[in-house]
């Protein structure tokens, strides 16, 4: 049981709604645009290097994988790629940018018996734009007290996070699928972390090793979440 909660803090992005699946499915695409100058395996890791050394700079978000995606086209092709290829991948970018909401499993029940009982705030990097168009999108908006799009989740922004919201850190927790973005750094400035895997995770959050806290908990499902608080 997690007791003594006041602020239940979602990530968005594969926690309430799908969104890493999109990412594979345009880099595959990707991979085929430029099959006829590198393997399809060489290109994404081309394209995750670049899209590692363009984060400081651009962020986390469709935008900033867009950018990413264009300069390694530039790098892999020695810049003779044709304006058509460039044309693609935008279209592939703006493609993922209209993609419509697909809410999680067990998502909208578990925010429904929660709210009223506890302050509901959705925390996510990303996009201002678009992570606002994506819940405005997913019609959950009207559940949560608060929406934070964070350009980073490290340990003093969600410091800053629980500051604004004025409670305490053992009384915030952070349900998430990354452990590294969602559940690490909050643990680490005295809240808890409830871990919801899944099925795919971006190479850049994996977490190498076990994590044993009493403040953490590894679920499998969010519905889960809503019997350890016993809403
Ligand atoms: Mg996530």
């Amino acid at each position: 049981m997690i007791n003594n909660i006041n602020v239940i803090a979602f990530d968005a992005d594969d926690t309430l709604w799908v969104n890493e699946p999109y990412f594979r499915e345009t880099e595959e695409q990707f991979c085929l645009l430029l099959e006829d100058f590198l393997p399809g395996h060489s290109t994404a890791k081309e394209l995750y290097r670049t899209e590692i050394a363009n984060l400081p700079l651009y962020g986390y978000g469709i935008k900033g994988f867009m950018l990413s995606m264009i300069e390694t086209i530039l790098t892999v092709t020695e810049h003779k790629a044709s304006p058509e290829v460039i044309s693609k991948a935008i279209e592939l970018g703006k493609a993922m940018l209209n993609k419509p909401i697909e809410l999680l499993e067990g998502v909208e029940d578990a925010l429904k018996a929660l709210h009223g009982k506890y302050k509901l705030v959705v925390a996510t990097k990303g996009d201002l734009l678009d992570q606002e168009r994506k819940l405005e999108k997913s019609g959950l908006a009207h559940y949560f007290h608060h929406i934070e799009i964070m350009s980073d989740k490290r340990e003093k922004d969600y410091a800053k996070l629980i500051r604004h919201l004025d409670c305490k850190p053992e009384e915030f927790v952070m349900v998430g699928n990354s452990l590294k973005s969602d559940i690490l750094p909050v643990l680490a400035i005295g809240g808890h972390g409830v871990h919801i895997p899944y099925h795919t995770t971006w190479l850049h959050e994996a977490v190498e090793h076990t994590i044993e806290h009493p403040q953490f908990y590894p679920l499998e499902t969010i519905s889960e979440f809503t019997v350890k608080l016993n809403a």
